[in-house]
Formats: structure tokens, C-alpha cells, sequence
């Protein structure tokens, strides 16, 4: 708690375009952002408060009031649910004696709810001061509870033994697990570091970008832009200074194939931004990371580093003469929307994650304005492999239209929760017989914007050509409420999340909630169902991928389940307003211990 503002401002040089970080480093340092530290950050960088109210605002990570000695932030997504995370809340709130989103009577623990934080295959997880802390019980929450009554360091908290491979290296320190429960091309550890930037450099440019583009790998993140011909965009883009930026914000709930990737070969991942970076001639690299995953960061500089000093990083690397290319890592704060490219670079700016109007598209004006590649951390290290192998070898893997493979982060009801690696063109019967899924009532593809798959399409296949997926697929067995446990919480999420630019994506949401609502209390009506089938089709015209997809949890399930909606509704009616006088009158009645008496 001894550092200052004025320190940490030194640290990032009074840069504004670092904001993230400052804030980032004095919420952790003092537990919140306070108006005094608001008016010294907004003079050290000579921005105006305003500047940097808006921007701390927007972040979930970020306070203006203390969030605690100890902060912890308990996963509220579905499958933390179904996992049991009522019970650990209740557990935490006992404990400490406050509610979520209170701190405890002497301030010292702060409880927070917060969205997927990546551990979907080890649920119920929580964060406790940018420690994660897996598969919880109502016993382990008293053992935390007790250490932070009295004073332990975060640190010694853990009592279980370390996770898997690099989860248990000195400086990860983590009880976290991979589970890699199949390994392909992409996952098997197979390369040298430094092996294929040697060998690139000694190549043209323009040689590389044919090799990936002839691979015809598209963008492992959810949108499948061809990777080759973004790389070429940005290399004619004109420019003397150039970005690549590696997105490691993987906030789908559902996912965290690249959590694991970036544990068990950062290396691999730090090559392939040095290989764009060489393709595209780009002299930065800038790891974006989610806070969530904090607890990977001294590990992943200690990876720079170590390139940095073997000389695949820095300046003149892999022994090319003039050609640099400098890594740093820079922390979002919790924001979904941050995932998208343009919303990513604002973010990066030390701005409010608002995706950008487009044109311009980053790969001409992106980063300060300069050309900036965005690429997933599964697309980086898939072009090393491609580099390695060759486009014919990787076209060899998966389907026409989606070459080579996928690596998928399967969740839910199922024996083996993990990541795999498979190819493209796998239908989702195989992959539920690959996981040991049983009693199958529906399968989420590609997270919240994804698909609500029902068990008559489970020989569709997964790729771009049939189920396109970033790699979350959450599994469902029967005894799971769908409208009620899985479809409220994703239309929750998206409400959350949303930036509020849009009129659209702002409110649509909102009343499709709440006409769903409607329904499951047996008070909607066939209007009900057309009106959220209209709204999802104007919601389309949101500026960015996040309100184009909000609807998709409502639409995917009436599409796919329309019995469940039919079963609830009043055929009989074309009119109902909705309203419940017992309902609206319920909460009061309670708190005054009153019948109501209608
Ligand atoms: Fe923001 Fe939603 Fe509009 Fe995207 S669609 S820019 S998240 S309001």
C-alpha cells in the first residue's frame, strides 16, 4: 500500500495511451481508484479528470470505492451454476458476513459476482486479488475466510497441491488445471524455440504471407477473417510504424482453450507475434491480455525475457540485421466487448473498450492510428505450425471450406470437461461421445452468441460451413432448465456487457429479457414469441458482433426448442399485458410481513 500515484505514473512515464495500466496498478495498490487519486492521475498526464473517469468507469475490475483487503470475485456464469455456486455463495456471505457486491462490516473482504473468469472446466472458481482459486466447496470457502481474517498473505492461501504442467512453475504458483484431454498439430509440443524465426527471416516477406494465405487458416477467435489476407492488408497498408496485437481476451463464457495455451507454450505464441510482426513489418508486439488472467503475468515476462535474451525478441532477431520486434503485455479490466478488434485498441489507448466505426479497419488505422494486425493467441501459434509444416500439410487437416483443426473448451455435463484439439468437420454426436456426455438435453457451440444445438442436429458438424465456433461448447443434460438456468443468464451477460453506444444492442436486450420473463410466468402470448423473433432482426444493425449476437440466446432456443415457449404460453389470448399484481406487490408484502390482500 507504500507505493504512490506519483510512482506509478513514473513507472508507465506519464503516458496517457497507458492508462489501463495506472489504473489497473493503483486499484490493485490502494483497492480503489478514489477521486484524489482520479485528480493527481488526470494531472500527471495532462488529460482532464473526465478523461479518466470514463474510462475507469467502464471497466468491471475498476472501483472508486474500496473493493477490500481482500477482493473476491466468484464466477457467476452458467456452468459455475450448475456447478454448484449458489452454495458457495452462501458459504462466502456467511462467512464474511455481507452480501455479494458489499464489503464485510470492518471492510477487510469485498465479495463481487463477475462473469466467466476462464475456468469453466473447474467451476466453482473465483478470483481472489488476481489469485484463482478452483473447484470450491463450502468447507474451502470457510478455510479461505478464516486465512483473510487472520491477515494471510494471498499466497499462502493455498493449501491443495499445484495444477498441472507450467500451473505449478515457481511463478504461476496456481492450483489451476489445463486438463488438455487431446492434443493435435497445434497443441503437441513439437517445436524448438526460435526454430522458425530462424528460418523465416532468411525468407521474403511476401513468401510468408503466400504460405499462410495458400493454408487458408481464418481467424481462430469466432469471426474467421482469413489470417493471410489480413496480414497482407496491413503489410500494404503505408505506415513507418506498424502493431501486432495478440488478443488473449477470451471472454465467451465457456472458453479458455487460450488460458491453457498461453501456460503451456507462451513460446510458441511470443514466435508467432515475432512472425507476423516479420510478415506484415510490424516492430511491436502487444500481448492484450484479460485481467482475469493476471495470475499468468510474472510467468509470461519471464518468457519475454528469456526470448528478449536469446535474441528471438528485441532488436536485430534471430541475427536479421534491422529487424526488431519488441513484446510487452498490456491488461484489459473486464470487458467483454474488448474482444472485439476495434474495442480492443481503445482499450489498449487507455479509452473506454467502445468498438470503433469501421472503415477505417484497424490493419489500415488501428493502434495510434498506425496499421495493426489483431490476431487470436490460437491463430499465432497455428501460423508458427503452418510456417514448420507447410500450408499443404495444414490444408491436409479438417474440411474444405475450414482447414485444419480446432481447439474446443467443452464444459458442462459431461465426464471429461477439458480442452481438445480435433479437426474441423467433427459433428457434435462425436464430440459428445469423445467427452463422455450423458443424458444430452441441448448443446451451447460457440458460446452466449453461439447456437442453442437441440439433440435432432447433433450430426452437425463443427465449421465455418455448419457450427462456427471460437471453441465453447457447454453441455447440457436434462435436468437442466434451459429458459430459466441457461437462456436468462446468457441474456443477463449480454446485458452487462454491453458498451451502451448503440440505441439497439442498449435496449433490446433489456425488453427481450423481460418479455422472456413474461413468458416463463406462463403470462405470454404468440405476439410474444413473433415480437422477440422481430426484435432479434433489428438487433442486427448494432455496430459490433456483441449486439448483432444478443439476441441469439432467445432466438437459437424459440428456433431450436419452440416447445419450450409453446408449453408456457396462452394460446387463447392475442392479448396480455403481462402484469401481475401479486408479483409487483410480493417484495413489499415480504419486507413488511404483510398477505397481500387483492
Ligand atoms: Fe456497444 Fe453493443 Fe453497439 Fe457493440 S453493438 S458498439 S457493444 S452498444
Amino acid at each position: 500500500m507504500g507505493t504512490t500515484v506519483d510512482t506509478i505514473l513514473k513507472r508507465y512515464t506519464y503516458d496517457s495511451a497507458r492508462l489501463m495500466d495506472i489504473l489497473i496498478d493503483v486499484q490493485d495498490e490502494k483497492t480503489c481508484i478514489s477521486d484524489d487519486s482520479v485528480q493527481k492521475i488526470a494531472t500527471g498526464l495532462k488529460i482532464s479528470m473526465a478523461d479518466v473517469e470514463q474510462t475507469l468507469s467502464f471497466y468491471h475490475f475498476f472501483s472508486k470505492t474500496p473493493t477490500g483487503k481482500y477482493t473476491v470475485y466468484l464466477n457467476d456464469s452458467v456452468v459455475a451454476f450448475m456447478m454448484g455456486r449458489e452454495k458457495i455463495a452462501h458459504a462466502f456471505e456467511e462467512a464474511v458476513g455481507c452480501k455479494f457486491g458489499e464489503l464485510s462490516p470492518d471492510g477487510l473482504i469485498g465479495l463481487f459476482d463477475t462473469s466467466c473468469i476462464g475456468m469453466n472446466d473447474q467451476e466453482p472458481a473465483a478470483i481472489i486479488n488476481n489469485r484463482v482459486f478452483t473447484r470450491l466447496t463450502p468447507f474451502r470457502v470457510k478455510e479461505l475466510v478464516k486465512d483473510m481474517k487472520s491477515g494471510k498473505d494471498i499466497d499462502d492461501m493455498y493449501s491443495a497441491s499445484r495444477g498441472d504442467g507450467n500451473n505449478s512453475h515457481e511463478l504461476v504458483h496456481s492450483v489451476v488445471n489445463n486438463n488438455i484431454r487431446k492434443e493435435g498439430p497445434i497443441l503437441m509440443d513439437d517445436i524448438t524455440q526460435g526454430e522458425i524465426i530462424q528460418r523465416i527471416v532468411k525468407m521474403q516477406p511476401e513468401e510468408i504471407l503466400q504460405e499462410i494465405k495458400h493454408s487458408n487458416i481464418r481467424g481462430r477467435g469466432g469471426a474467421g477473417f482469413p489470417t493471410g489476407l489480413k496480414w497482407e492488408f496491413c503489410r500494404r497498408a503505408k505506415g513507418d510504424q506498424k502493431f501486432i496485437f495478440c488478443n488473449a481476451d477470451e471472454g465467451e463464457p465457456g472458453t479458455f482453450k487460450d488460458r491453457v495455451i498461453l501456460t503451456e507454450m507462451p513460446e510458441l505464441l511470443f514466435e508467432g507475434m515475432a512472425l507476423a510482426g516479420y510478415a506484415v513489418g510490424a516492430t511491436q508486439g502487444i500481448l492484450y491480455l484479460r485481467y482475469e488472467y493476471k495470475y499468468l503475468q510474472t510467468y509470461l515476462e519471464h518468457v519475454i525475457k528469456k526470448a528478449e535474451d536469446a535474441g528471438w525478441l528485441g532488436k536485430n532477431v534471430a541475427g536479421k540485421k534491422d529487424f526488431v520486434f519488441n513484446l510487452r503485455i498490456q491488461f484489459g479490466a473486464g470487458a467483454y466487448v474488448c474482444g472485439e478488434e476495434s474495442a480492443l485498441i481503445e482499450s489498449a489507448e487507455g479509452k473506454r473498450g467502445e468498438p470503433r466505426d469501421r472503415p477505417p479497419f484497424p490493419v489500415e488505422k488501428g493502434y495510434l492510428g498506425c496499421p495493426t494486425v489483431v490476431n487470436n493467441v490460437e491463430t499465432l501459434c497455428t501460423a508458427v505450425k503452418i510456417m514448420k509444416r507447410g500450408s499443404e500439410w495444414y490444408r491436409s487437416f479438417g474440411t474444405s471450406e475450414s482447414t485444419g483443426t480446432k481447439v474446443l473448451s467443452i464444459s458442462g455435463d459431461c465426464f471429461h470437461p477439458g480442452v481438445y484439439e480435433i479437426e474441423w468437420g467433427f459433428s457434435v454426436n462425436d464430440i459428445l461421445d469423445m467427452v463422455g456426455a450423458f443424458d444430452v438435453q441441448a448443446v451451447q457451440v460457440g458460446g452466449p452468441s453461439g447456437t442453442l444445438v437441440a439433440p435432432d442436429d447433433f450430426d452437425r458438424i463443427l465449421g465455418y460451413e455448419d457450427l462456427a465456433t471460437g471453441g465453447s461448447l457447454i453441455i447440457f443434460n436434462q435436468s437442466r432448465k434451459l429458459l430459466e438456468d441457461v437462456v436468462m443468464n446468457f441474456m443477463e451477460f449480454f446485458i452487462e456487457e454491453s458498451c451502451g453506444s448503440c440505441s439497439t444492442c442498449r435496449i433490446l436486450p433489456v425488453v427481450m429479457r423481460d418479455k422472456l420473463v413474461k413468458i416463463m410466468n406462463g403470462l405470454g402470448i404468440v405476439k410474444d414469441i413473433d415480437d422477440l423473433l422481430e426484435w432479434g432482426k433489428i438487433l442486427k444493425v448494432s455496430r459490433c458482433g456483441l449486439g448483432q449476437t444478443a439476441c441469439n440466446p432467445i432466438v437459437s432456443s424459440i428456433n431450436n426448442f419452440g416447445g419450450l415457449y409453446i408449453s408456457r404460453i396462452k394460446t387463447m389470448k392475442d392479448y396480455e399485458t403481462g402484469f401481475d399484481l401479486n408479483l409487483a406487490v410480493q417484495e413489499a408484502c415480504e419486507a413488511t410481513n404483510r398477505v397481500p390482500n387483492i
